[in-house]
């Protein structure tokens, strides 16, 4: 009699014996074709939760898959180290950064092991480790060397409650913080800066990514492309040192409709633009706009607020003054915080102007105008009026030739825009990389030699919430010699983004041990770019981003000969409970570990498989995986109880060979495709006909043994250590895991096919073949439409559908 299947006792038994034999290490190899599958790393946020399985153990079936296909497959994992939640629980909790985190990478290494997934484990990196860190510091001098990186005075997302810089997509919508939901107020403070906004025009392309299209449309808004012109206003007062303000607008055929001029705040010109008895009432207004979140102040349908400075711009077409106002729903951030405001075509400067009864002058007339007045902005196309020598054109014409009136006169281009701000990489916070960035008194800012790096966190450091970065008050750290002068210099104190680490630790994977450079530019040109990249929809923006404008930042340095770093893209869907994403606060949240230790780590793989279409996710439910145990151990029973053949029937033997090979097509089909869901569907209907085959006998024992070889193979990916411990029960040489995928035939694949009759009123009016497993609407259906059969219906009452399966339709229609 067979032994219980045990799940626990062969999955560990399994892990141990491929981690022994390293199984899944993998080199370079010229004579086979690569396959970079990569899966985001997680954060080491202290335990692995069904989401990361959900996001793990699918895309270690897919690389598995490509592995038995023959392709010498790259699947590395390692861990997002640095961050702030270390350095909370360091404030909270007293424990230093670095434990908490080890500690959480050594668990979560641990519940990675358990899923039996075939990571190259000698390739692991953690981003936190001075090994690692130093070649982030690395890639900042090489974007120091190549003018992609300065420094900047900036206006900042600033958390008052974390005490930290916040990036604009960590502000969540209601201008809230991301972590903890406080209001996101502005701060100014020199930062470190990245140009990424020298590569937006290259980003928008993603004609050669295979990427899910809506990410790909989130980041073309990301980087918020938009035509226009530049056009400078001449500023009426002669004791202002500048001379004029540029404006950047999409409409510059609405020139003439400009009636007043609006400033953001914060613009460097605004306290010399105020005239003195306009000063306390300027002042006043500009306390309370910082008060204000950068949501509020942008928000729709907010009343509008405002100040007139006193001053005046001159319109360079028509020569008249404009007034110049402040409001707060101009931003600095955004284009050059200026605006040429024209209420009768935009809806904000409408509103402003009805406000404070500023003059609304139409200058593009809506189809059909007659002379009545507006009675909100109109923002379409229509014909130019009010507009001096242009009238009568159409607004389109009116945009080429006032662009090119101005270009002419030198006060204006044509030139395009775009939403995209550079990176903002400065962190006032330990846990992370230092900037290797030196100050010195004699020769200013002087990059760290790369000979001296990497430059190490101190351990030492204190860690209290006082919103600047603990290293800003550790002597030991600060307090250094300078590289040029060797006189006594200071040492930058913030630390970098975290996104710094995740943009290139793809590019480690390939030579995790390398000391000469960040990586090992041989291997980097055997597996990059990565050919599959799965993981969640949020990092659409910033990680993935900020990844493709790493990668075009190298490849121009020379470091790199590809321009994309992933070249297909796939986002896995959501797990959720009792009808919610999972939360500790709902209560709901599902432990893998617990599932694993009942019912196995090949369970949990399956019943995440089968939930749903991969994209889309589920929900989970008890029952469903008790289901997928259930099957694993038929499966079980199966393939160790010995087989006894009996009389062989061909006709057995035919249609078991039929199954196979059609099965074999099914399971790739789906495979390729990510269908892991029809892919396990199409395994259980097999292995339910290969119990009905014992069952008969009726075929030879080697025909069987053919079968549930194969069957194995096609469970491998999916349940690795159910399939290696059944291929060693039924005495095939270790490992399965290295078994070429099997192929099918495709005659035998084919379906098999019948002939259906279609009679009406009992008389033969037609014949179809198709396949046999047809179900009865759809071959009711199938008849119903055959020309023929509708010419002997024609119009009349079809009374009733007679099926007799695989054999005839009989259609009863009155006569
Ligand atoms: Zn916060
Ligand atoms: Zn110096």
């Amino acid at each position: 009699m067979a032994d219980q299947y045990r799940p626990r006792e062969i999955e560990q038994k399994w892990q141990q014996r491929w981690a022994a034999d390293r199984l899944y290490e993998v080199r370079e190899e010229s004579e086979r074709r690569k396959f970079y599958a990569l899966t985001m790393f997680p954060y080491t946020s202290g335990d692995l939760h069904i989401g990361h399985w959900y996001a793990m153990a699918p895309s270690d079936a897919y690389a598995r898959f490509k592995r038995m296909q023959g392709y010498n497959v790259l699947h590395p994992m390692g861990f997002d180290a640095f961050g702030l939640p270390a350095e909370n629980a360091a404030i909270n909790r007293g424990v230093h950064p670095y434990e908490w985190t080890m500690k959480n990478v050594e668990n979560m290494r641990r519940q990675l092991r358990s899923m039996g997934a075939m990571y190259d484990w000698s390739r692991e990196v953690i981003t936190c480790l001075p090994e690692y860190y130093r070649w982030t510091q690395w890639f900042f001098l090489k974007f120091y060397h190549a003018g992609l990186a300065y420094r900047a005075k900036a206006p900042v997302n600033w958390c008052p409650s974390c005490q930290t810089v916040l990036a604009n997509e960590q502000v969540v919508a209601e201008g809230l913080c991301e972590r903890c939901s406080t209001p996101v107020t502005k701060k100014d403070l020199e930062q470190w800066f990245f140009r990424i906004t020298r590569y937006a025009e290259e980003l928008l392309d993603h004609s050669r990514l295979d990427w899910p299209e809506r990410i790909k449309v989130m980041q073309k808004n990301w980087i918020g492309k938009s035509e226009g012109a530049e056009i400078s206003f001449r500023l009426e007062r002669e004791d202002v040192e500048e001379k004029e303000i540029k404006v950047f607008t999409t409409r510059p055929d609405t020139i003439f409709g400009v009636t007043f001029f609006l400033l953001a705040p914060e613009h460097p010109l605004v306290a010399r633009l105020t005239v003195p008895e306009r000063r306390a009432e300027v002042d006043k207004y500009i306390g309370w706009c910082r008060r204000q979140t950068e949501y509020e102040r942008v928000a729709l349908g907010r009343e509008k607020t405002g100040v007139f400075l006193g001053s005046y711009v001159i319109n360079p077409l028509n020569g008249e003054r404009v007034p110049i106002w402040i409001t707060d729903y101009v931003l600095p951030s955004y284009g050059t915080g200026a605006v040429m405001a024209v209420p009768a075509h935009d809806e904000r400067d409408w509103e402003f102007a009805k406000k404070f009864g500023l003059p609304i002058r139409l200058v593009i007339a809506p189809p059909g105008w007659a002379g009545e007045e507006l009675s909100q902005a109109y923002v379409g196309p229509g014909t130019m009026v009010n507009s001096g020598e242009f009238d009568g054109l159409s607004s389109q014409q009116g945009y080429e030739a006032i662009c090119a009136l101005l270009e002419e006169k030198g006060q204006g281009r044509r030139t395009v825009a775009y939403r995209l701000r550079d990176w903002l990489i400065s962190r006032q916070r330990y846990w992370g990389a230092p900037i290797p960035i030196i100050y010195c008194d004699k020769c200013g800012t002087v990059p760290v030699p790369e000979k001296d790096l990497p430059v190490l966190l101190p351990r030492d450091a204190e860690f209290k919430p006082t919103g600047e970065s603990p290293l800003k008050y550790c002597a030991s750290f600060v307090n250094t010699i300078c590289p040029q002068c060797a006189g006594p210099a200071r040492r930058e104190t913030d630390t970098m983004d975290t996104f710094m680490c995740s943009s290139w630790y793809f590019l480690r994977y390939t030579s995790p041990r390398y000391t000469d450079a960040a990586f090992n530019p041989d291997k980097v040109k055997y597996w990059l770019p990565v050919d599959l990249y799965t993981g969640g929809a949020e990092h659409a923006v910033m990680h993935l981003f900020y990844a493709r404008f790493f990668i075009k930042a190298l490849r121009d340095m020379g470091l790199v000969d590809f321009d994309e770093p992933f070249i297909r893209l796939f986002n896995q869907g959501t797990i959720i409970h009792h009808g919610d994403k999972m939360s500790k606060s709902r209560g709901n949240v599902i432990a893998p570990d617990e599932y694993v230790a009942k019912l196995g780590a090949d369970a949990v793989r399956g019943y995440l498989m089968f939930i749903g279409p991969w994209e889309l996710g589920g929900e989970w439910n008890d029952r469903g995986i008790v289901g997928i145990s259930r099957w694993l151990n038929r499966i079980w029973n199966l393939v160790t109880t010995p087989y006894a053949a009996g009389v062989v029937n061909p006709e057995t033997e035919k249609e078991l060979l039929r199954w196979t090979h059609r099965t074999i097509k099914e399971v790739s089909e789906d495979m390729e495709k990510f269908r892991f869901n029809t892919m396990l569907s199409s395994l259980m209907e097999f292995s339910n006909y290969l119990s009905r085959v014992k069952e008969s006998a009726a075929v030879s024992k080697s025909l069987w043994q053919q079968s549930t070889t194969c069957f194995l193979l096609l469970l491998a990916p999916s349940f690795p250590h159910l399939a290696e411990e059944l291929w060693s029960r039924i005495g095939l040489p270790y490992s399965i895991h290295n078994q070429p995928w099997p192929e099918y035939d495709r005659e035998l694949a084919k379906e098999e096919e019948i002939t259906l009759v279609i009679q009406v009123n009992g008389k033969v009016r037609d014949k179809v073949v198709v396949p046999a497993s047809i179900g009865e609407s759809e071959a009711k259906e199938l008849a119903m439409n055959r020309e023929r059969v509708k010419a002997h219906i024609n119009g009349k009452k079809v009374i009733k559908v007679i099926y007799v399966p695989k054999r005839v339709i009989n259609i009863v229609v009155a006569s």
